[in-house]
């Protein structure tokens, strides 16, 4: 990419981090990656493997199932994202029902090599080091790409910025904004420092838009006092490097800061009216700061797009429906039925359209046994035993408010009578934020619920959900079941998990859904009525449903559910599949140029 002339007796800005790449020699381990890669993915939790505790949820898992499927389909790419030390936390239950959280330490040099160089960036007017540490991805055919996870616990730094790589998404709105300097300038400075020489930023979420200021001091001249002109082409040359995904329609998930805090903690180089108009006139908004330097954004599914738009008019956001990396998530049992009878599954998920040809009686006795072992796991954990003969229901979901956890006990009476007819047993488990105290309540409220149904409707609350829980639970369940309120779902993936493993999902159309759901073919909807009556309405929905297809369909035409679970995995696992999402994003952003709208500023 050409760079815009320096300005006439302008000086080059102080090299934020020691000598220029080309006078040091990279770190062994991280040279093999350098000569090809061009794509970096920045994103705050990534989940490598489960015993890195370096992702909270949906995101986390998203990412790193992005970073498998870059393996597996040789597509060079670096990702970045933080340390997190001790974890987003480790989720116990008090005796009342209640969260409690501890930390969920873990060991970077049991999984991951330190790198050498060491970065500053500016934070509060201290210059705070940051150091990396590597771990590999290795795809099915032995393609590698780099993970690189930043730590500022170095012994220059003082106490607290030590901490700034130990919490995912802990502490307050001061805390935030440091991880997001350390992640967005940190890391771009990381990898010029090892040697990197990258054409194209992938910010999952707005937690990595700072990014694009560190880009922005990129350039020649100090963006402080250039005219106008200049600026806009900078503005230009960063745009066509950055692609920016959005993940959530919930206004309070996008990070927004008060310009006196980011005066404070972050002091911009560009003035406070150029970034007001990058960030927001009234408080700095991540999400904003995205969309104004990326030439390509996108939510998550077609539906999340539209009100995606509707949230941030005026701007061009696609639609990249998510989707999951099909090997990580298929019980071993039915991994082995797919290896004997689809061919290429494994690098090539389109190939489970062939799922349809699977024997119903093998696909049955492959739930069986991953059924019998989430039971078994479940019993050793929290001593409850439930039936592997009753139909199961899982909601294993983040405890939030809109997930309406509590919307199947709506009402208690027709649920007994539902159970009266036949049986069926639940399964919960999800964490609430920290600070999110509707969320907590609904875990204790759940525990009570659960308490009051004993005998009736047999259920359990699994503690601590995360990567393995979520590997057995999808593949266990016999109906993947949610009730998100709907726009709010952004995309969902665990349905798609589920649906791999021949789970049939029963959830309101949001999201993923609404692209996936066959009704009565691969999965059904809960029909949503809007409006103030809205939880009853839909309450019932799921009782009538429940009462007139799923438990009779269960009990009374097993061939039929069978069939259903093949159709499961052969219209959901084709498409919803990350090696998909990830070609979409290749194909529509990563190698696509920027618009003309763009760039054309600059030759008008
Ligand atoms: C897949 C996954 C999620 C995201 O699932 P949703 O459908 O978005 O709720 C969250 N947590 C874990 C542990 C997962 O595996």
């Amino acid at each position: 990419m050409k760079r815009p002339p320096r300005a006439r007796g302008e000086k080059s800005p102080p090299v934020p981090q020691g000598p220029p790449a080309s006078d040091r020699t990279p770190p062994e381990a991280i040279r093999p990656f350098l000569s090809h890669t061009r794509i970096a993915y920045f994103t705050m939790e990534l989940a490598v493997r489960p015993e890195m505790r370096t992702y909270c949820g949906g995101l986390g898992l998203l990412a790193g199932d992005t970073a498998r499927s870059s393996a597996d389909l040789r597509i060079p790419m670096v990702f970045l994202t933080m340390l997190s030390r001790k974890g987003y936390f480790r989720q116990g239950i008090d005796p009342d029902g209640g969260q409690v959280e501890l930390p969920d330490l873990w060991d970077p040099a049991a999984s991951c090599e330190r790198l050498p160089p060491v970065v500053t960036v500016e934070i509060e007017g201290r210059s705070v080091g940051i150091q990396s540490w590597l771990t590999v991805i290795t795809g099915v055919d032995g393609f590698q790409n780099p993970v690189l996870l930043l730590d500022t616990d170095l012994d220059q730094n003082s106490k607290d910025d030590r901490t700034l790589s130990d919490s995912l998404y802990g502490g307050n709105a001061a805390y935030r904004l440091k991880q997001e300097i350390v992640l967005g300038m940190g890391g771009v400075r990381i990898l010029r420092a090892l040697g990197f020489r990258l054409q194209t930023y992938h910010l999952n979420e707005g937690h990595a838009s700072l990014l694009t200021l560190e880009l922005l001091n990129d350039f020649p001249a100090s963006p402080r006092r250039v005219p106008a002109r200049e600026l806009d082409d900078r503005l230009s040359e960063v745009r066509a490097r950055c692609v920016f995904t959005t993940h959530s329609p919930v206004e309070a998930a996008h990070d927004r800061f008060d310009y006196e805090l980011v005066r404070r903690i972050l002091r911009p180089t560009v003035d406070l009216a150029t970034l007001q108009q990058l960030g927001g006139k009234e408080e700095f908004n991540l999400t904003r700061l995205g969309l104004n330097l990326s030439h390509y954004v996108n939510g998550v599914s077609l539906r999340h797009a539209e009100t995606t738009r509707k949230m941030f008019p005026g701007y061009t956001i696609h639609g990249v429906t998510n989707g999951v990396h099909v090997p990580t998530w298929v019980h071993p049992a039915l991994a082995r039925l797919f290896d004997a009878h689809i061919p290429r599954w494994r690098p090539e998920p389109e190939m489970l359209v062939r799922a349809l040809q699977l024997g119903e009686d093998e696909v049955w006795e492959c739930h069986e046994i991953a059924k019998r072992e989430l039971l078994d796991r479940v019993r050793e954990k929290t001593g409850v035993a439930l039936d592997p003969k009753a139909l199961t229901l899982v909601f294993a979901r983040r405890m939030v408010s809109w997930k309406r956890p509590l919307l199947l006990f709506e009402d208690p009476g027709r649920l007994t009578d539902l159970a009266s007819r036949h049986p069926f047993q639940v399964v919960f488990a999800g964490k609430a934020h920290p600070r999110d105290r509707a969320g907590k309540r609904m875990i204790q409220r759940l525990h009570e619920r659960i308490r009051e149904l004993d005998g009736t409707v047999p259920g359990v609350f699994l503690p601590n959900y995360d990567m393995e829980w979520a590997q057995a639970l999808v593949a266990g369940a016999d109906v993947w079941f949610q009730n998100p309120l709907p726009p709010m779902e952004a995309s969902g993936t665990s349905g798609m998990k589920s649906a791999l493993n021949g789970g049939l999902n029963f959830s309101t159309l949001d999201g993923w859904w609404e692209e996936g759901c066959l009704e009565g073919v691969n999965g059904w909807s809960i029909p949503h009525t809007e409006g103030e009556e809205s939880d009853r309405a839909d309450a019932a929905a799921i009782y009538e449903r429940l009462d007139s297809v799923l438990l009779p369909c269960f009990y009374q035409e097993p061939k039929r559910w069978r069939s259903m679970m093949k159709q499961a995995i052969g219209y959901v696992g084709p498409y919803f599949s990350s090696h998909r999402m990830l070609r979409q994003y290749a194909v529509g952003a990563y190698l696509r140029s920027a618009p003309p709208d763009d760039l054309g500023r600059k030759a008008a």
